[in-house]
Formats: C-alpha cells, sequence, structure tokens
C-alpha cells in the first residue's frame, strides 16, 4: 500500500511543505503511477552531521550540517550548499527537491541535492570559517563524489568556501580533484562565467518573459530587485547592461528606492565599500517590504524562501515576477498572484542559470578542456531560451501557470527516466 509522505515540520512555516504543494498541484496534469508520483516526494538519502569546529580562543563549538539527496535518476545529484542560522532539515529537503525539478527541466543530466549547516557566517573570523568548512566537507566525504553528488555555493557560501570543500576531498583521496564541487575559483578548475551566471540567468530569463508580454522597452521598464547578494548584484548589473532601470533594491540591512532609477555603478562602489545597499545617499531608504510592494514592473525575489506571501500578494505592484530565490512564494501567493493577473516566472526556470553553468564547470574538469567565456553565455542563453519556451507551450496547452507548467515538464521528465530504467530489484 502506498502511505503519503508526512515529513517532520519544524519551522512556522515549511518550505517542504511548499514544495509538496505544488508537486500535487503538477501531477494533476501527469499520467503518472501513483507509486511513481510517491517515490518522488520521497528523498533518496538524508544525513545528518555534527561536527566540533576550535574557534580562534581554542574553545570548541559543534555545528549541524545535512546534506540531502532528493533524487538522482537523471545523473550524479546537483545543489549548493547554504550556511544560515535558518537551516533545517525541512529547508534542506525542499530545497533538495527542487534541484531536482530544476536539472530536469533545464535538461541537464544531474538529481537534486542541497546541504547547509547551521551557522551565521559573519559570527566566524576567516580562519573559523575555513576550519568548519574542511571539517564539514569531511564529514560529508561517505556520500560525495564526482560521479554521485556535487555540491556548489548558495546563500552564505562563495568561490573561497568551494576552494576549501575542494581541497580537503582532494587531500583525502591524495590527487586534485576539481569536478567534486561547482563554482571554484576560476584558478583551481572553476568556469569562466559561473558567478554571474545565476543573476545573468535571471535577466535573460526576464527578457524573453517582456517579449512574451509583449514588452519591448527596456528603458520604460522598472526592476525592484530584493537581496543584493551573489543573485540579486549580478541580476541588477546585467538588467542595467540592457538598458533597464531599477528604482529599488535591499539587503539584510535595509533597502533603497529611486523613482527615477538609481545610478547602479554608484551603487556598486557603494556595496563593494560598505558591503550594504542600506545608507546608499542616491536615493531614499525603504523596508524589504516596501521592496516588494514598490513601484515597478518587474519584481526579483533574490533573497529567501518565503518573502512572497498571503499577506503581500495582493499589495504587489509589479505585474511579471522573476523568481532569483528559491521558493520565495508561498501557494497561497501563488494564487492571489495569477488572480490579479501577475505572470510569475518560477525559481526552477528563472534561477537555473547557477546550476546550467555548474554543469558545463563539472564537464570541463571532467575533460579537462576550458571553455571560453563566449561558448559559456551561448550555450547558457540556448538552455535557458529553450527552457522558456517549452514551459510557456506547457502552460498554454494545459491552461496553466507558469511554475505548475515547469514542474509538469520537470516531474515527466524523471517519471519516464524512472520507469524506463524500471525498479530495482
Ligand atoms: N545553489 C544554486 C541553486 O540553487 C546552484 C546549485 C549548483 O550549481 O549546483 O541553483
Amino acid at each position: 500500500m502506498v502511505v503519503a509522505f508526512k515529513p517532520e515540520i519544524d519551522h512556522d512555516s515549511s518550505p517542504y511543505q511548499t514544495a509538496l504543494a505544488q508537486f500535487d498541484r503538477a501531477i494533476r496534469y501527469l499520467k503518472i503511477d501513483d507509486g511513481v508520483a510517491d517515490f518522488l516526494r520521497y528523498p533518496r538519502r538524508e544525513f545528518t552531521v555534527n561536527f566540533p569546529v576550535r574557534r580562534d580562543d581554542g574553545s570548541i563549538e559543534m555545528f549541524t550540517g545535512y546534506r540531502v539527496h532528493h533524487n538522482t535518476v537523471l545523473g550524479p545529484s546537483k545543489g549548493g550548499i547554504r550556511y544560515s542560522l535558518a537551516v533545517t532539515m525541512d529547508e534542506i529537503r525542499a530545497l533538495a527537491m527542487w534541484m531536482t525539478w530544476k536539472c530536469s527541466l533545464v535538461n541537464i543530466p544531474f538529481g537534486g541535492a542541497k546541504g547547509g549547516v547551521v551557522v551565521d557566517p559573519k559570527t566566524l573570523s576567516p580562519r573559523e570559517l575555513e576550519n568548519l568548512t574542511r571539517r564539514y566537507a569531511a564529514e560529508l566525504i561517505p556520500i560525495i563524489d564526482p560521479h554521485t553528488d556535487i555540491p556548489a555555493p548558495d546563500l552564505g557560501t562563495n568561490p573561497q568556501i568551494m576552494a576549501w570543500f575542494m581541497d580537503t576531498y582532494s587531500m583525502n583521496k591524495g590527487y586534485s580533484v576539481p569536478a567534486i564541487v561547482t563554482g571554484k575559483p576560476i584558478n583551481i578548475g572553476g568556469s569562466l562565467g559561473r558567478n554571474q551566471a545565476t543573476g545573468r540567468g535571471v535577466i535573460t530569463v526576464m527578457m524573453e518573459a517582456l517579449r512574451y508580454m509583449g514588452r519591448k522597452d527596456a528603458e520604460s521598464t522598472r526592476l525592484a530587485i530584493q537581496g543584493f547578494g551573489n543573485v540579486g548584484s549580478n541580476a541588477a548589473l546585467a538588467a542595467h547592461e540592457n538598458g533597464f532601470k531599477i528604482v529599488a533594491v535591499s539587503d539584510v540591512y535595509g533597502g533603497v528606492y529611486n523613482a527615477n532609477g538609481l545610478d547602479i555603478e554608484a551603487l556598486m562602489a557603494y556595496v563593494a565599500e560598505t558591503g550594504t545597499v542600506d545608507g546608499f545617499p542616491g536615493g531614499e531608504a525603504c523596508t524589504n517590504d516596501e521592496v516588494l510592494t514598490s513601484d515597478c514592473d518587474v519584481l526579483i525575489p533574490a533573497a529567501l524562501e518565503d518573502q512572497i506571501t498571503a499577506r503581500n500578494a495582493g499589495r504587489i505592484k509589479a505585474e511579471l515576477i522573476v523568481e532569483g530565490a528559491n521558493g520565495p512564494t508561498t501557494p497561497e501567493a501563488d494564487d492571489i498572484l495569477r488572480d490579479r493577473g501577475v505572470l510569475l516566472v518560477p525559481d526552477i526556470l528563472a534561477n537555473a542559470g547557477g546550476v546550467i553553468v555548474s554543469y558545463f564547470e563539472w564537464v570541463q574538469d571532467l575533460q579537462s578542456f576550458f571553455w571560453d567565456e563566449d561558448e559559456i553565455y551561448r550555450q547558457l542563453e540556448r538552455i535557458l531560451t529553450r527552457s522558456f519556451e517549452a514551459t510557456v507551450m506547457t502552460a498554454e496547452k494545459h491552461k496553466t501557470d507558469l511554475r505548475t507548467a515547469a514542474q509538469v515538464l520537470a516531474i515527466q521528465r524523471v517519471a519516464d527516466a524512472l520507469t524506463t530504467r524500471g525498479f530495482y530489484p
């Protein structure tokens, strides 16, 4: 008998419940066996590690980390590692499931995984951050490998952390294994374009969506961006290069709004100096919530899960939302936005640029043959444009929203591969 999976809920709002609710919406449009659907609800493996880290004052502190492999039907599992105090098993499980659908949707040969450590990286010295990363990497050795599971950066992690990760793994093997992680620095086997890929991809997909809506003029299109980390800042740069006007940005410290458009070059210089957009003199101060509901045409949530909810979805003024973050919109907010005629390009499509260039990085590392930047961006745009078109066609066919359509395509592909492979034993 098939029993519906009842995961533990350890959040006020559970990202995994959101992921399951989205899944249940999508499978209504699919002809898949109930047992296959249930198989896809479960993560394949869940790994928890508790490990010690020596602080600079000589004391020892314990930390908890996770790594979840949601699905490995299409290939080795792929997904980032986040360092954040909000990390829970529930969150990592949801993010791993979204990685499965993301890789499947854009047709790259990976399954889905995610990892995380419960830590605020800003409270650690560089030395402590290295110690924590090396120990967490060592703890994951039994379940990672270039052919089984390949981590990458996510919230709170960066190329330097990936370098320590790669070095720890390589030291344990006795030889260099660049393909163990993606998002590494270029000088140790990273790919050109990887650092910019997610934010740049968000703008590529946004431009496809604007074209689809019949809106062609960049200068008169006003963007609001929540989050100014790797995704938000690179999206802002790419949007600026393409002539769009950015009227609002925010980060964890605060936000800034300017109806005439922010001076992005001055803003970048300010962030490089102060580490935040808060206090930027080229606009008025505003809160994160005010960025989400600001007067703009396109909203790009590029921070955390659970930002666009039933509380604020009715007040959003944008006609287009492009999800740079994973899981920023709840299912209730999806309904409100759809009823209000707001077009939403879902995370698994909008922010897939990162994992697509991660795939290129992994291929380059395995072959020890590196591509130039033009080739990377050409292939990235080709995959994103094709995936956008396929999603729109599926949405039109089933008369549904783009999130459901993207999940329909992604889930069908994994279910078909699973059925072709058959069940073991
Ligand atoms: N963390 C990114 C994401 O959520 C990238 C994952 C990867 O490159 O493996 O898509």
